[in-house]
């Protein structure tokens, strides 16, 4: 079995086939996003902050700033991708130097605690067996003077966790297990992710429950991902930052078609076809809206003739107004009284009969043993259908 870490698993719940391309194909794409490269920065200025305070260096904050820049310029290159095309490099690179500066005054100078490892790498198991092996890296490890060791994570991005998320995130807690296999006698980790857009810290703690819990379902997770053979795509807010638009059948025809000219996109099939059903589809919807005002119409004008046929050019119109026996239907809460009555006469029988939907809904989820589902799907058979589904482009993919 394959090692794990915490992002290809978070990579398999974001987006199946985006996983599939980069951890099962091994697709490798040059492209980096902005945003992750902003990251990997300010990461290496902490680093080296904290590696030189176990040096016994406290590096100004100028100081920082200068080895950030320096980074920066250093590893810039034209593959990153700035999504937000109203930002430029500088807006991301001054954003960094916000971030350090926020870290900086609040934490300097850095001797609250006993830096144990930067940028530390854990390989562990979470079983006796070594089946199931993961790795990792923790930004920071440090010990308190009260002996707590602190598992830190450094967080560049424009979204705060909610306490409740911090008390249920996986990465963190993970690192714990790993930190708690390397050294079995701590006592006491605390986890702390360290918002630096908001000057926000949120510690979180784990009982041994639930780091059992967290074992189990991590352990069913890579089960899953083991034995999964179809790896859909799952659009996100996040596609607008994969790298595979090209190979991913939610994205292919808009990377197909968004370097065309005007007029070659317009003229491309899939965009005419397109826009051809849409037109219709909303000429069809104002015909049945009109259609359906018509016939209020020939209702009324019926009744207040007093004709049941109507007389037109070429076609006559024959109106009727029958009554049509009702009965409760499946949500009414009449309906199981009324089933009741015909169960008691002992008539079900000539009036039941087998719920297809529902028998597929039950087959397609297991939520039948798998013996009875084996046996009912010996009546079943796969049938290929087919749905269009319209809707409107969001801004960025315009
Ligand atoms: S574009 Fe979106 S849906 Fe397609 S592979 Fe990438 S993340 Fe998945």
């Amino acid at each position: 079995m394959p090692i794990y870490s915490h992002s290809q698993l978070s990579m398999y719940k974001e987006c199946p086939l985006k996983y599939k391309l980069r951890y099962r194909d091994r697709i490798k794409r040059d492209i980096e996003g902005v945003e992750g490269f902003l990251g990997t920065m300010v990461h290496e200025t902490l680093k080296k902050c904290y590696d030189d305070v176990r040096l016994t260096k406290v590096n100004s904050l100028p100081d920082l700033l200068t080895y950030y820049n320096k980074i920066w310029r250093e590893n810039w290159h034209d593959s990153i991708v700035i999504t937000r095309k109203e930002l430029t490099q500088e807006h991301y690179r001054a954003l960094g130097e916000k971030l350090i500066e926020t870290y900086y005054k609040r934490y300097s100078p850095f001797g609250s605690d006993i830096t144990i490892g930067t940028e530390m790498g854990l390989n562990f198991s979470l079983d006796d067996e070594n089946k199931y092996r993961m790795t990792g890296y923790i930004d920071r490890l440090s010990r308190t003077e009260d002996d707590v060791y602190e598992i830190h994570d450094y967080k560049t991005s424009a979204y705060l966790l909610s306490q409740e998320q911090a008390d249920n995130d996986r990465q963190l807690a993970l690192y714990q297990i790993g930190v708690q296999k390397k050294w079995p006698d701590i006592k006491s980790i605390r986890l702390i992710w360290h918002y630096l857009a908001f000057d926000t810290e949120l510690v979180s703690y784990r009982t041994p429950e639930a780091i059992s819990n967290l074992v189990q379902d991590t352990k069913s997770l890579i089960n899953e991902i083991e034995s999964a053979q179809d790896f859909p795509p799952r659009e996100s807010g996040l596609c607008a930052w994969c790298e595979y638009p090209d190979l991913c059948p939610l994205r292919r025809h808009f990377v197909k078609v968004e370097t065309l000219p005007v007029n070659e996109y317009l003229n491309e099939p899939g965009v005419a076809l397109v826009n051809k059903y849409v037109a219709l589809r909303d000429e069809e919807a104002r015909i049945k809206d009109e259609m359906g005002k018509v016939r209020e119409a020939m209702l009324d004008y019926a009744r207040r003739e007093e004709v049941e046929v109507i007389k037109g050019n070429d076609c006559k119109a024959r109106v009727r107004f029958d009554e049509k026996l009702k009965f409760p239907g499946k949500n009414d809460a009449e309906r199981q009284e009324l089933e009741s009555t015909i169960k008691e006469a002992n008539k079900w029988a000539e009036v039941s009969q087998l719920d297809t939907t529902s028998l597929t809904r039950i087959v397609e989820n297991s939520l039948w043993s798998k013996d009875l589902v084996d046996k009912v799907m010996e009546y079943g058979s796969l049938e290929v259908t087919n749905s269009i589904h319209i809707s409107k482009l969001k801004n960025e993919e315009k």
